[in-house]
């Protein structure tokens, strides 16, 4: 990694990273094409995250729960808002240790993407704060489970290089093409980006464009 800072202008989204880590594709439909599907999975998602962040910071014994905090790092090129930071008073000092706690409304994945995520709030508060956090969870509605996700240093050079291939991602301008795959059947983009259909392709907005090309030769 490189001692390269980005420019408020430049910053990519802390989700960015879950989407590329999932698929590229879907992360190029959704940060470069601005191509977006709500459904009934999409929506749900929404309202998990607004219910999260609608409600107040609590105190809970030693632990201190505050909502919807923004994250930067100028580092990294990344912004967001994180859906629970969680500080946990150090046993013995007057000190209170960060805790990222992200809610997602599916259950765990096979791949790292939400891992990604996760510690990428992580990187954030640990630029934002000057300290270390090494800790973080992962809550799951569909089985109403969190996973406790511990920032390794393998998951931290995963988490920096996957934000440095989304700025060059994005920076191309380029979306990749779609290559069809088992986990296609639960994107929430499968409509739009046509895996099956598009083959070749490397663009929905091409795509389009030559289906109308086409519709205007033959009226
Ligand atoms: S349908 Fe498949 S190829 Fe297309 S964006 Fe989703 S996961 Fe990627």
């Amino acid at each position: 990694m490189t001692n390269k800072t980005y420019n408020e202008d430049d910053l990519i989204m802390l989700s960015a990273l879950q989407h590329f880590v999932f698929c590229e594709r879907q992360c190029a439909l959704i940060h470069i094409e601005q191509v977006w599907e709500e459904n009934r999975l999409t929506a749900e998602g929404h309202i998990l995250h607004e219910r999260v962040h609608e409600q107040d910071s609590e105190s809970r014994g030693e632990v201190r729960i505050e909502r919807g905090i923004a994250l930067r790092s100028l580092r990294l090129g990344l912004s967001g808002v994180a859906d629970v930071i969680e500080f946990h008073r150090v046993p013995g000092e007057n000190k209170w240790q960060p805790f990222p706690v992200e809610y997602k409304r599916g259950k765990p994945k096979p791949d790292s993407c939400d891992a990604v995520q996760l510690c990428a709030q992580a990187l954030c508060l640990e630029e934002m704060l000057e300290l270390e956090v090494m800790r973080g969870a992962l809550y799951y509605g569909k089985i109403h489970r969190r996973h406790e996700v511990i920032f390794d240093e393998k998951l931290r050079r995963e988490t920096e290089e996957t934000a440095k291939q989304v700025h060059e991602l994005i920076a191309s301008g380029e979306t990749p093409r779609p290559v069809y795959k088992l986990k296609c059947d639960n994107c929430s983009l499968f409509q739009l980006c046509m895996p099956k259909t598009i083959g070749k392709r490397s663009s929905v907005k091409r795509y389009l464009g030559s289906m109308l090309r086409e519709y205007e030769k033959t009226s």
